[in-house]
């Protein structure tokens, strides 16, 4: 059965990248407004983060990593209705397959901290040990893979997985600008990534991708079709509402496209909206660089992911056709107004 459940948690969890993916949505959910990260090897060897959050009560922490165990269902609707926040109660449980794991948490008003480690998903004697912490929580994740022979030899050398890492954190930083973000090596005293509590989304794209970029962005805004609410049906109309900075006209520093999407909250791919944004930025700046994207877009969760992977980061959604087309004429414009 751990055999099973090793190859299900290889299939959740690919690398440190997608590890931290997770514990830094854990976090983000739970309402922090610091998050600091320690990396050591690629994440191969280590992977800490430790945030300001809610943290985790005493009793949650026997089922912590059960699978299912999630504090985030709302209702049997949310169930029916997974959508883009992925597997619910997968990604803690997958990664203490593979992994040697310790939870340090203090919940907001309780007296003491508790650590504790876990294995296969469940605590390991003696069980939560009561520790001097301050409210919030550090997940510790070690030796990653160290179980799984054929994962650990599909990772890359702990500077590319590393340069994995610092992508994903930049990525999450510029969507929740305000939230201090801080990655390091672990033992380093300087940070590779760092933004400032109360900044704004201008201010996290000037600290993780530079001045460069941050200067030249135009602001996007966009309303389509009906609402975004919960409520819409799967087949029900199209709703849209994107909010984004895109590269313009006298960007030209760019080597490599750069599409940060995020549907719904949630940190993805999706590879025929990016073709069109490139495609569009390749014909009306014919000499200008690869462009700089960030959109934060939503739509009815409904009809996010319909018949797709829910862990992989490719999405896929209802009316698509519609919601490309109303995206790429929505940049068009903006770049043709300020190109004038
Ligand atoms: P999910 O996020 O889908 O609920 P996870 O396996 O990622 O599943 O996490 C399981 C549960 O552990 C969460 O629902 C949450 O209650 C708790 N949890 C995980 N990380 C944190 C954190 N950093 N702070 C507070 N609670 C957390
Ligand atoms: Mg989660």
């Amino acid at each position: 059965e751990n055999v099973v459940n090793k190859i299900a948690a290889g299939e959740v969890i690919q690398r440190p990248a997608s590890a931290l993916k997770e514990m830094l949505e854990n976090s983000l959910d739970a309402g922090s407004t610091q998050i600091s990260i320690s990396v050591k090897e690629g994440g191969n060897k280590l992977l800490q983060i430790t945030d300001n959050g809610s943290g985790i009560r005493k009793q949650d922490l026997a089922i912590l990593c059960h699978r299912h165990t999630t504090s985030k269902l709302a209702s049997f609707e949310d169930l029916e209705t997974l959508s883009t926040l992925g597997f619910r109660g997968e990604a803690l449980c997958s990664i203490s397959f593979v992994s040697h794991m310790t939870v340090t948490t203090m919940a907001r008003g309780a007296t003491y901290g508790y650590r504790v480690t876990y294995k296969d998903s469940e605590v390991e004697a003696p069980g939560p040990k009561p520790v001097a912490a301050v409210p919030g929580t550090t997940i510790t994740v070690e030796d990653l893979f160290y179980n799984v022979p054929t994962r650990r030899k599909a990772l890359r050398s702990a500077s590319e997985e590393y340069g994995l890492i610092l992508d994903v954190v930049g990525r999450y930083a510029v969507y929740s600008a305000g939230v201090a973000f801080a990655v390091r090596r672990h033992g380093d005293a300087r940070a590779d990534i760092v933004t400032a509590a109360g900044g704004s989304r201008l201010d996290a794209v000037r600290a993780v991708y530079g001045a460069d970029v941050a200067r030249e962005l135009l602001p996007l805004r966009l309303e389509a079709g009906g609402g975004t609410g919960a409520d819409v049906p799967v087949d029900g109309p199209m709703g849209l509402r994107v909010e984004g900075l895109i590269s313009g006209a006298n960007y030209t520093s760019g080597k490599k496209a750069v599409l940060v999407l995020f549907i719904n909250g949630r940190c993805v791919e999706c590879a025929p909206l990016r073709r069109t944004l490139e495609g569009l930025y390749g014909t009306l700046l014919p000499k200008a660089s690869k462009p700089w994207l960030f959109l934060d877009v939503r739509m009815p969760p409904r009809q996010v992911e319909v018949n797709m992977h829910p862990t992989k980061r490719e999405v896929g959604f209802m009316h698509q056709t519609e919601v490309i087309e109303a995206i790429r004429a929505a940049v068009e414009s903006q770049l043709l107004a300020s190109n004038e």
